[in-house]
């Protein structure tokens, strides 16, 4: 796994739309594709970046963390 460090990072991510990104908070873990709407800068800034982590395939995410799907990109399809 790897922790965003950073907005550049982020946009990097996002644009490059490779993988997957796990946002946490006190409430779940969940798992988006990396291009998901609800992954959005604003929401990394809010969070002073805290919480986002990027991974290659939803089976590492798996390994490490215990997900929530994201209803809006369903990232197990
Ligand atoms: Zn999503």
């Amino acid at each position: 796994m790897s922790k965003i460090e950073g907005l550049e990072q982020f946009k990097l991510v996002k644009r490059s739309s490779i993988g997957f990104i796990v946002f946490s908070d006190n409430a779940a873990k969940t798992i988006h594709q990396s291009k998901c709407d609800v992954i959005t800068e604003g929401k990394f800034a809010s969070n002073d970046g805290n919480g986002f982590h990027w991974f290659s395939t939803i089976d590492m995410a798996k390994k490490s963390f215990s997900l929530v799907m994201c209803d809006t990109c369903k990232p197990d399809d």
